[in-house]
């Protein structure tokens, strides 16, 4: 009985994976693959509630896809995959929504390279690996930015000239999209709302970090860009800059566009401003002991992300919630609150009892009143991609 999907999220160096049941939509095996490319190449896999670690004699991507063939030849599981759901990062002007793959779809997936060069090549070659590993099986694509594509030209438009965005594809294409769109699903069942009336804000707060305007469903507006370097504050990435910072750190620092573009992207956000770390959950703990770094850090997130919040109302009109999700919404009641407080001005009320209950796992209004509502929402981004991959790959009877 073929009645699982693998879901496959092949980064540079990593290859995160989950065996997902399409009855119950549960997960069977989970697993990561770490370290692909360099020495001390290893994967871990999950299943019922135990993990397996392996170190990986092959570790290339390919030695991955392998490893797992193995793993769930052993267990009598391969038999029961009926289809394969790729995460892609970057889908372009070319997908508005998930796709089956075939050589064309690979093509148009590698003309979208240029775009997301650190990325693109490694969501391709996860999909060739498992296109030769499993050569029966439909493979379908799903893409960050696709759910983006709803937005109107005012949102996505640079104003840059506009032979850029013709002959360039110069454009805001927005990420993360794959959570926004389940999280907005599951905000509404929460809030027993039919999804078309619904004006959301979701904030996914992870390492990465963008908030979304969602109205009825459809993405109207992302504070992500070309590129994920824009808008919020992240872990590494600076969010919005003045432009002008290029030409300027190039002078000073006596760098080139590469360095300047490194320096935003992996020595900025919480770590630029903490001289600490990237990691939310330590700079609180820091914080917490007095450290003014961690402190302020932590004020510029939230005051970034509540400034971005309230621009993002503009493209909604009105506001039914405000949506949290990623590792820090779904457990820093800290940030959380220090927000609400901030947009207490668009009727947001904290339940601080909620809010401080709300945390690994526990999703939840954490708002009181019949005002805007904040809702803690668990995102699960492999679920979303199976569900799609299901949708287009139904079972034969
Ligand atoms: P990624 O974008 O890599 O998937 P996650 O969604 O897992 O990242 O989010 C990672 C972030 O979540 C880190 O900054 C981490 O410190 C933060 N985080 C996880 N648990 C907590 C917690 N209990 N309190 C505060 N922050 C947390």
């Amino acid at each position: 009985m073929s009645h699982h999907i693998l879901v496959i999220n092949c980064g540079s160096s990593s290859l995160k994976f989950a065996l997902i049941n399409r009855a119950d939509q549960r997960a069977t095996v989970t697993g990561l693959a770490e370290k692909l490319g360099m020495t001390g190449a290893c994967i871990s896999f999950k299943q019922d509630g135990r993990k397996v670690e392996l170190t990986l004699a092959n570790g290339s991507h390919d030695g991955a896809m392998h490893a797992i063939l193995s793993y769930l030849d052993e267990r009598q599981l391969t038999h029961t995959i009926s289809a394969i759901g790729h995460r892609v990062v970057h889908g372009g002007e070319a997908f508005k929504s998930s796709t089956l793959i075939d050589e064309q779809v690979i093509a148009a997936i590698d003309a979208c390279s240029p775009l997301a060069p650190l990325h693109t090549p490694a969501n391709l070659l996860g999909i060739r690996t498992a296109r030769d590993c499993f050569p029966q099986l439909p493979q379908v694509a799903v893409f960050d930015t696709a759910f983006h594509q709803s937005m109107p030209a005012q949102a996505y438009l640079y104003a840059v000239p506009m032979a850029l965005y013709r002959e360039h594809g110069v454009r805001r294409y927005g990420f993360h999209g794959t959570s926004h769109r389940y999280v907005t699903s599951a905000a509404a069942v929460m809030l027993d709302k039919p999804l078309a009336d619904t004006a959301f804000v979701c904030a996914h707060l992870g390492n990465g970090a963008s908030v979304a305007a969602v109205l009825g469903g459809r993405s109207v507006d992302t504070s992500m860009g070309l590129t994920p370097l824009e808008g919020l504050v992240m872990g590494t990435r600076s969010g919005d800059i003045d432009p002008g910072l290029f030409s300027y750190l190039a002078q000073v620092l006596n760098t080139d566009i590469d360095g300047v573009t490194a320096l935003l992207n992996k020595q900025s956000g919480l770590l630029g401003l903490s001289e600490l770390s990237s990691d939310c959950r330590e700079l609180e703990a820091a914080a917490a002991d007095g450290h003014a770094g961690a402190q302020i850090a932590l004020d510029v997130f939230c005051y970034r992300l509540a400034k971005q919040i309230a621009a993002m109302t503009v493209a909604l009109g009105r506001l039914d919630a405000v949506l949290f999700t990623g590792g820090i919404g779904e457990n820093s009641s800290l940030l959380r609150g220090k927000v609400i407080k901030l947009l207490g001005f668009l009727g947001l009320q904290l339940d601080e009892a909620a809010n401080a209950a709300a945390i690994r796992g526990n999703s939840g209004r954490i708002s009181t009143g019949d005002g805007v509502a904040a809702l803690v929402v668990n995102t699960d981004e492999e679920l979303m991609i199976a569900q799609d991959t299901a949708a287009l790959c139904p079972q034969a009877s």
